[in-house]
């Protein structure tokens, strides 16, 4: 039976355009539109998809950094989606993000003692010597000697940087970390190191990620299960090894087909994903994903296709795999 840490029930999040002197609201974008997913304890959810398909929209809403507009949070089992500022605030101990870029998210006005130090001193009201133990503990587990403590951001490479956001995210023992895109600005051999370091603190910490990423390859590596995101929806969701070997969305597939291979002959006949992914101001009617579908069919205009469990563990979200009329 699954142990699940973290549920999302239908979450929706839309933001308003507004133009004119009058600043009118002349239309809703809608970001995150009706998703549902599960966390289970220890265990990495890998939520992929282009950029601006709402992906980073989600993992905030989740963690209520933007409040959502409707649908339900359920972390630990308790309902967390209208909780006070205030019990969300203490709820922040247990539910941490690591953001994607290492060089804007560290004030480079501050020592990494009073980045990494700041949850301490507010939240477990650490002081003086303890408080620098403490800071000193968490660089050595991230991999960073204790002598960093004094120096500032910029002293470091990007992948340090990385680390210092991490320590920070682990400081209060948290259990659920949202990882926006954390090794994405990195070169390759920084991203296998922090992609390990992150592994390993799972393993030692029994931590919760929600890991999102636009790279399908770093979503194989890090991912239990992977959750596939179009125009804010979920269009498919399966265990790691199932959606790789077995993929039906269309999306997906073309998504894989684009994965690069270093094989130029396998590279021609590859399915190349055609077109820019629709607004989501004026998402197309029907599957949003239609557009640029290369199997589309008349049903598709007409009809939403609803997420439906085509295998155990496996939802897909398509009139051509579910038969759905
Ligand atoms: Fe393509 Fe239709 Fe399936 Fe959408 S519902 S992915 S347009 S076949």
């Amino acid at each position: 039976m699954k142990d699940v840490l973290l549920k999302v029930n239908s979450l929706k999040k839309y933001f308003p355009v507004k133009r004119g002197l009058l600043y009118r609201i002349v239309g809703w974008i809608r970001a995150v539109d009706g998703v549902s997913l599960e966390i289970e304890k220890a265990k990495t959810l890998g939520l992929v998809g282009e950029s601006g398909c709402g992906k980073t929209t989600l993992g905030r809403s989740i963690l209520r950094l933007i409040e959502p507009d409707s649908g339900e949070i359920f972390f630990k089992d308790k309902q967390i989606t209208h909780i006070s500022t205030r019990s969300m605030r203490r709820l922040r101990e247990d539910m941490q993000i690591v953001f994607q870029d290492p060089f804007g998210s560290l004030d480079p006005r501050f020592t990494v003692s009073r980045i990494v130090g700041e949850g301490l001193r507010i939240f477990k009201k650490l002081r003086g010597r303890e408080v620098k133990e403490r800071i000193r503990e968490l660089l050595e587990v991230v991999g960073l000697g204790g002598d960093a403590i004094n120096r500032y951001p910029h002293e470091f490479s990007g992948g340090q940087r990385q680390r210092i956001g991490i320590a920070r995210a682990i400081s209060l023992d948290s259990s659920f970390l949202v990882l926006d895109e954390p090794v994405s600005s990195l070169d390759v051999s920084v991203q296998a190191q922090i992609i390990n370091l992150l592994y390993d603190l799972q393993q030692r910490l029994g931590l919760s990620y929600l890991f999102i990423t636009h790279d399908l390859n770093v979503i194989r590596q890090v991912s239990d299960d992977v959750a596939v995101m179009y125009l804010g929806k979920i269009v498919e969701a399966a265990g790691n090894e199932e959606l790789f070997s077995k993929p039906q969305h269309p999306y997906t597939r073309v998504l894989l087909e684009a994965v690069p291979v270093p094989d130029p002959g396998e590279r021609k006949k590859r399915a190349l994903l055609k077109g820019e992914v629709a607004s989501a101001l004026n998402p197309p009617s029907g599957c949003r994903f239609r557009t640029r579908c290369p199997h589309v069919m008349d049903i598709c205009s007409q009809k939403e296709p609803l997420l439906i469990e085509v295998a155990p563990g496996h939802s897909v979200a398509c009139h051509l795999v579910s038969g759905q009329s």
